[in-house]
């Protein structure tokens, strides 16, 4: 394996000249977005302190499918992010990324996102990869009829707090994808065949430390891509990177809206 040397950007005005260059010179530009892309809308990420996580575990796809108990807990702490999934807007990140959409340098994109911001910002649904689903609506996990959250809130107050199910007597599950749960067949092969077909890869907002999403990054260093990675912390794969930028997100990418 050949060895790289990583350049982390030694200050913003740098990271975004750099950023230009690559941007410039990209055929097709793949971003590969994490929470961190939507912490400046309002909405947590897992990992960073005062995040998700340190105030609760997730809960796995066999304690949910196994424990009523726990599909209401579920449900409960899905209702307490509300508020703050029904009034976030789109970021600067995801609005410089959609205006390389716009653009034609971004053929889709790729999300561990579930907050329907990319959509949002202006690009086609068809165009956003998901690979761990939406929490803006919610599916029966036998027959996959979709239901709306404010039904769902309805009949889980009516109901003493409890989740209701399906009509087929199936689970109602947010869009989403558990840990445990497997993942998205056709997201996975899109996400795939994107990543191994850019020559940019954008790695925006994540950890990288969820798997198999992770791998995608890799996979488009190992193909020829260029890669990227916008993130405040370091990650795993800062040495493979031929950019590392350390800055906020919206302060990186706020140049290249409406380029
Ligand atoms: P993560 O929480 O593991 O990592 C987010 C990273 O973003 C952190 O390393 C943090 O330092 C960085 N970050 C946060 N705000 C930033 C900013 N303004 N500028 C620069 N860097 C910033 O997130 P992940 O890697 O996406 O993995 C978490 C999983 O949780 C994902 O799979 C996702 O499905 C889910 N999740 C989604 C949302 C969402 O949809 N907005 C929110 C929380 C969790």
């Amino acid at each position: 394996m050949s060895h790289y040397i990583a350049m982390i950007a030694p200050d913003l005005e740098s990271a975004i000249a750099s950023l230009r260059d690559l941007i410039e010179g990209a055929r097709a530009i793949v971003p590969f977005t994490g929470a961190g892309i939507s912490t400046e809308c309002g909405i947590p990420d897992f990992r960073s302190p005062g995040g998700l996580w340190s105030k609760n575990q997730p809960i796995p796809f066999d304690a949910f499918m196994t424990s009523r108990e726990m599909r209401n807990e579920a449900w409960r702490r899905r209702f307490v992010m509300q508020e703050s999934f029904a009034k976030a807007k789109p970021g600067r990140g995801h609005r410089a990324l959609a205006s390389l959409y716009r653009a034609g340098k971004v053929p889709a994109l790729v999300t561990q996102n579930i907050d329907n911001l990319h959509q949002d910002s202006g690009i086609p649904p068809d165009d956003v990869v998901e690979l761990h689903g939406n929490t803006t609506y919610a599916t029966c996990l036998e027959c996959a009829q979709r239901y709306e959250l404010p039904w769902v809130k309805e009949q889980f107050d009516a109901n003493g707090q409890h989740v209701p199910d399906c009509r087929c007597g199936g689970f109602i599950k947010t869009a989403t994808v558990s840990f445990g749960q497997s993942m998205p067949a056709d997201a996975m092969q899109r996400a795939e065949q994107l990543s191994k077909s850019c020559d940019l890869f954008l790695a925006v907002g994540s950890s990288l430390v969820v798997w198999p999403a992770a791998g995608f990054p890799l996979m488009a260093k190992r193909n020829g891509a260029a890669l990227v990675i916008i993130n405040r912390e370091p990650t795993e794969f800062d040495e493979l990177a031929d950019l590392v930028v350390r800055n906020d997100i919206g302060d990186s990418l706020a140049p290249f809206i409406d380029l």
